[in-house]
Formats: structure tokens, C-alpha cells, sequence
């Protein structure tokens, strides 16, 4: 994945963004659209404001995939 990847070259690339849990490993398909649409598509992917929705930790594994 490039470094500089964004919530909107995510979209251009037309993947699909996954984020797992360090902590629990729970793995959270990102609404990348929403995530733009919240003003974050300019945004890293590695510093998003995301919370688990398991067990409320902030950190996180990034899985890229082909939709
Ligand atoms: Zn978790």
C-alpha cells in the first residue's frame, strides 16, 4: 500500500479498506465513503480517528483489498 493512502485514493483505486483491531483482532470493513463525506478523505489511512467497536481501542491493522 503507498504511504500517502487516503480515504479518496482509496475510492479512485476502487478498493476495499480493512481495519483490524490490535487489541481483539475484530476486522472492520471502513465506509470510505463516509469517512469523506466526514472530511477526512485527505486523511492518511494509518491516522484515522477510528475506535473498535469491540472493545474501544484506537489502534489498528490496515488490510487493502481489490473489490
Ligand atoms: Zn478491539
Amino acid at each position: 500500500m503507498a504511504a500517502q493512502a487516503t480515504p479518496r485514493t482509496s475510492l479512485a483505486a476502487h478498493v476495499s479498506v480493512y481495519a483490524r483491531c490490535s487489541s481483539c483482532d475484530r476486522e472492520t470493513k471502513l465506509d470510505v465513503p463516509a469517512l469523506i463525506e466526514a472530511g477526512y478523505g485527505g486523511r492518511s489511512l494509518r491516522n484515522l480517528p477510528l475506535r473498535c467497536s469491540n472493545c474501544g481501542a484506537t489502534t489498528y491493522r490496515l488490510t487493502v483489498t481489490p473489490h
